[in-house]
């Protein structure tokens, strides 16, 4: 590979373009030609006559047209990559050169084994992966910069220089940063695992700037919030392979066959181990298909489920008692007339040996005797010390009902967290529970006994249930099913929820990386568009009243801060790379038409042209995931590998790391010649310096060493140097960047902000470092704690996991259809949604998916062309019949592109955005160590679900669309010829939109 920082002239990056594509074409036509130099008409008349081969094992005879396929294995050079889409699989493969360009690519296929008791690691991948070399040479391929000529997604564009790019963005930059608004920068980029190197380029230039990173995991809905309200963490999770060593899984809303590709063999597997697994899915998905049990509660009942199945748990006797008394707060005591826990300082005669006695909590034993909990918040320092345990000393009783004497208000009565819950699991029985989830009533119950009667349970958690509004009322549900069974900290047990590959194992070296100066504005991005999309204005009076409490508190953070004036200034310039942020915003539509006319510069980097990079002001150019180095990693497995350059970036492009630097030279620069002077951070204690900003970009911070991270490579060495997971301290083993080119390699251990250890010979499993070790959970009370003694929790009755009904924004009688947004078999989010493959392999647009009865009863065929509306908008797609799915949804996997729907709207644009004030919470109220803002661990999730829509048949059924919109679904499809016969290529009306870019980007200059 050469260095791509020393810019090649024009000419020759166009003619390396051309031969690359020119190289592929020459493919093809040497196919219609046929090796043996025949006429394809003549080799076909030749194939009909073709001699069976009898014995091909035996002898098998010489022909030459067979040339064809065995040339395919023909390669020059290889290198090893993977790919970057938050898809969390973290497959290794190996991508082959020939002539310089990439040829295709092949799952690595060498993870090595740890475990001789699971199934092999090996191979890792996915159709959509096997097909990544298509883009590398794609029609969809930014290859310059470009800045827009028209309006914003109007696709009117200008090729620029490199240095006009960054020269404009710079430029916007110091005159931001010098008017003190240098938190109206934004930059937003999700899931560093996928890339970290990537992830950092554009973070560490907006931490040196002041500005404002943005959270992802919780706007993606992909945070379970019941994880941090009841275990105090994000999430952690087995590796997949320890879904064999369960004896009974139940994979609830993760549909793994369809988004867990690479990790579905050992959900397979397990069966044959004799593993039983249930699936729970509204519809009858292709997991659902390979399941021993199949349950399809109505949409949005999850919660009624887990407590019906909760109730039979605890009434039949079937849970686990020791562990419910040491690791849960099921034996702790509440107040009856406030609903708060009974603090040890309030207690008469209480002996207490703690800092914080107000924040001790209280237990009776079964003499009736009262203790101080062991473990809680007030006897430790912060959420993680570990040099207190929980273990207990005595035998706690879990039903308890007393009065206890207070030093303030005399006698009061008290119940345990126990009895509290079993008054809450009353409300489910196996009645009710079948009239809200239509669930059997033996069913669900027969469920839980099963679940928990066997040695080693497992619930495999995905995104279906946190797409709701009260998504964290059903993970705290669900998760109530392990804790009761004791299925935690062992083996094939446990709560694995895989949404999102948000498990950054080299946490430290990333963490370094990404902001070095240690001092992060961070912001969840929820409450950033929500405020900023003026979604506040009509949002119910409670609801804005606790937001604006959260803000004011400092619950949750909100930029650009207020001003000493009271005036907040909106944001101004936003960055964007590795993700899509436009495209799959909620609140579509109010994105587009408040959000977006705030900012001032919208930058996004990129490598292909999405909705994001087609509604910016500067599009640039990046590599590809076969053009760059970086890491991979993921939570399904435990391995690091890397991605390394196969080829040199397509075209002008430059990967993210030189361009974040050669963007933070150019801003030094602009502030040099300027002399511009260091500004005061208002917030922290340093000093925004923008004639440094390129030197700082570079350097090593922690071995201060000028120009230590210049390059891509030297940033992923940084991370493994700097990490445990890499390189544990006292250990003469460490892992480099030559070790994982040659080899994905295991990581050497667990960091000590993971819950286990990594073990040889055994899948890694969390939550042992508490259940094994007794180390304080980190939460309020030290415990598993599923009572909540939050006033806003104990205000909307949720200070312990319930059943509620969905907010209503869209009547059922007005919009009878529920609207849900899956994850695709066909893409990774919007990546793939415009490969012509992967299109080939569907309807080719978008598609709702509808029940036959629904379709029936509004005269829809498969096939029709309908219009999916609420009262925000509505999108016009093909509809598909779908018996597999449940009556009375409407079924849109997500995410296609804004240009593959006429008029450009897309699936969001029905989605409205929504805001649960139990998840702006600080807790406890005065400190917040259980529960504070940090991004992606704790902050307001995004809402999928719960919208309605109603589907209605556009004209006669047949397609309004014109050829040039169907072109539009999938440009890279027809070759140029067509695209122009298609728009009418001397029309110069026509000379906008995705279209034109798509034109520009094969054509050149505007
Ligand atoms: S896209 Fe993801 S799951 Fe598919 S092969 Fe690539 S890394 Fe694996």
């Amino acid at each position: 590979m050469t260095d791509q920082t020393d810019v090649d002239d024009d000419s020759t990056r166009d003619e390396n373009r051309l031969v690359r594509r020119d190289f592929l074409k020459g493919v093809g036509t040497a196919t219609a030609v046929g090796a043996s130099g025949l006429s394809l008409a003549d080799e076909l008349a030749e194939m009909t006559n073709l001699q069976v081969v009898d014995d091909p094992i035996g002898s098998y005879p010489y022909r030459d047209w067979e040339d064809l396929y065995r040339e395919e294995w023909d390669w020059d050079d290889k290198a090893r990559s993977t790919h970057s889409v938050n898809c969390t699989g973290s497959c290794s493969w190996q991508v082959y050169t020939r002539n310089g360009q990439v040829w295709r690519e092949e799952q690595a296929g060498d993870y090595p084994r740890f475990d001789e008791t699971t199934p092999d690691p090996n191979p890792r991948g996915c159709q959509k992966g096997a097909c990544f070399s298509d883009y590398v040479n794609a029609d969809q391929r930014v290859t310059h910069p470009l800045r827009r000529t028209g309006e914003r997604g109007e696709g009117k564009w200008k090729r620029v220089s490199w240095d006009e790019a960054l020269t404009e963005i710079a430029e916007e930059v110091v005159d931001t940063v010098q008017a003190e608004e240098y938190d109206a920068i934004s930059g937003f980029t999700p899931i560093p695992a996928m890339s970290p190197v990537s992830f950092a380029s554009g973070s560490r230039l907006v931490n040196l700037l002041g500005g404002v990173s943005h959270s992802f995991y919780d706007w993606y809905s992909d945070l379970p919030p019941g994880q941090p309200i009841t275990w105090g963490t994000q999430t952690d999770n087995a590796e997949s392979s320890d879904w064999y060593n369960a004896d009974y899984i139940i994979a609830w809303g993760s549909n793994v066959n369809v988004t867990r590709i690479p990790d579905a063999k050992y959900f397979l597997e397990a069966g044959y181990n004799g593993t039983k697994r249930v699936g729970i899915f509204t519809d009858y998905s292709q997991t659902a298909v390979h399941c021993d049990e199949w349950i399809g509660p109505e949409p949005g009942s999850d919660t009624a489920l887990a407590l019906g199945m909760a109730r039979t748990i605890v009434d039949e006797g079937l849970y686990d008692e020791e562990h419910l008394k040491e690791q849960t707060d099921m034996p702790l005591l509440v107040r009856e007339d406030t609903g708060k826990f009974l603090r040890a300082s309030e207690v008469a005669g209480l002996d207490v040996d703690a800092d914080r006695p107000e924040k001790v909590f209280v237990m009776q034993d079964a003499e009736g005797n009262l203790h101080t909990a062991p473990g809680s918040l007030g006897e430790r320092d912060g959420q993680h010390d570990h040099s207190v345990s929980i273990e207990l000393d005595f035998d706690p009783d879990l039903a308890v009902e007393r009065d206890v004497e207070t030093i303030a208000d005399g006698p009061v009565s008290t119940r345990s967290v126990w009895l509290n819950l079993r008054d809450e699991l009353a409300e489910y029985d196996p009645e009710t529970v079948n009239e809200i989830t239509g669930v059997g009533r033996q069913t669900h119950q027969e469920v839980a006994r099963e679940f928990a009667e066997v040695e080693r349970a497992k619930i495999i958690h995905g995104k279906g249930v946190n797409d709701w509004y009260h998504n964290d009322l059903g993970n705290r549900a669900i998760q109530l099913l392990v804790t009761l069974t004791g299925n935690l900290g062992r083996q094939g047990t446990g709560l694995d929820h895989y949404v999102g590959q948000e498990k950054i194992w080299t946490y430290k070296g990333w963490q370094q990386l990404s902001f070095p100066t240690g001092s992060v504005r961070g912001v969840p991005t929820t409450l950033w568009t929500y405020y900023h999309a003026g979604i506040m204005e009509n949002t119910d009076p409670d609801t804005a009243a606790k937001i604006r409490e959260a803000v004011e508190k400092d619950w949750m953070p909100l930029y650009p801060s207020e001003r000493d004036d009271g005036s907040r200034p909106d944001p101004s310039v936003m960055f964007v790379w590795r993700g899509n942020y436009f495209n799959q915003a909620k609140g579509n539509v109010a994105v587009e038409e408040e959000l977006w006319p705030k900012l001032d510069l919208v930058v996004d980097v990129n490598f292909r042209m999405d909705s994001t990079a087609l509604n910016s002001d500067i599009v640039l150019p990046t590599a590809s995931h076969y053009e760059k180095h970086d890491l991979s990693e993921t939570d399904m497995h435990s391995y690091v590998h890397p991605f390394t350059p196969a080829v040199e970036p397509l075209g002008e492009s430059k990967t993210d790391w030189q361009i974040f630097r050669e963007l933070a030279a150019k801003i030094q620069e602009v502030a040099e010649d300027r002399g511009v002077e260091p500004v005061e951070d208002r917030k922290f204690d340093r000093e925004i310096d923008l004639q440094s900003v390129h030197d700082d970009y570079v350097r090593d911070w922690i071995d201060d060493e000028e120009g230590g991270v210049a390059e891509d490579r030297a940033a992923a060495e940084f991370i493994l140097e700097h990490s445990e997971e890499s390189n544990p301290e006292g250990s003469d083993e460490q892992l480099t960047f030559d070790d994982i080119e040659e080899q994905p390699r295991r990581l050497l251990e667990a960091g000590d902000h993971w819950t286990s250890d990594i073990e040889e010979g055994e899948p890694y499993t969390p939550w042992q470092d508490y259940v094994q070790e007794k180390n304080p959970w980190p939460t309020f009370t030290g415990r598993q704690q599923y009572y909540i003694d939050h006033d806003w929790f104990l205000e909307l009755g949720e200070q312990l996991p319930t059943h509620k009904d969905a907010p209503v924004l869209q009547e059922k009688s007005d919009y009878p259809l529920g609207y849900n947004t899956p994850h695709s078999r066909w893409s990774i989010h919007s990546t793939w949604r415009d490969s012509s493959k992967m299109l080939r392999l569907q309807r080719g647009e978008p598609t709702v998916y509808l029940n036959p009865q629904d379709a029936e009863e509004r005269g829809i065929e498969d096939g029709d062309t309908v219009r999916v509306y609420n009262d925000l908008d509505s999108v016009e797609v093909m509809a598909k019949i779908y018996p597999s799915g449940e009556p009375g949804t409407a079924r849109h996997f997500f995410s296609w592109e804004r240009f593959q729907y006429p008029d450009r709207k897309n699936f969001n644009s029905l989605v409205p955005m929504y805001m649960k004030p139990t998840q702006l919470v600080q807790y406890p109220e005065d400190t917040g160590e259980h529960l504070h803002f940090f991004p992606n661990y704790w902050g307001p999730t995004g809402v999928n679900s719960d919208v309605r829509v109603e589907v209605e048949k556009v004209a006669d059924g047949t397609s309004t669309r014109t050829a040039a919109e169907v072109v539009q679904r999938d440009p890279s499809s027809l070759g140029e010829d067509a695209l122009d016969d298609a728009l009418g290529a001397d029309d110069e009306s026509s000379a906008s939109g995705p279209l034109d870019q798509v034109r520009d980007l094969i054509g050149g200059d505007n």
